[in-house]
């Protein structure tokens, strides 16, 4: 099951990274902020979640209530 997850992350992580990639080359694009389909990573426990679903708090995104509650994970 772990290695399950860990595959799942993977595609994951290399989906948001060819969206990224083909972001970039759109030239004078400006980024899609305000999409709510695009996916922002939880300051706290940098979990992928889409923009609309994302809570804010003190100017950062966060996954969840609790999470934003907790705010930013400390080094
Ligand atoms: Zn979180």
């Amino acid at each position: 099951m772990g290695r399950l997850l860990l595959l799942a992350l993977a595609v994951l992580v290399l989906v948001w990274l060819v969206r990224r990639a083909l972001r970039g080359r759109q030239a004078g694009a400006p980024p899609a902020a305000g999409s709510a389909a695009e996916l922002v990573a939880c300051a706290h426990c940098g979990l992928l979640v889409p923009r609309g679903e994302a809570r804010v708090a003190d100017g950062g995104l966060y996954c969840s209530d609790a999470h934003a509650r907790l705010g930013p994970r400390r080094p």
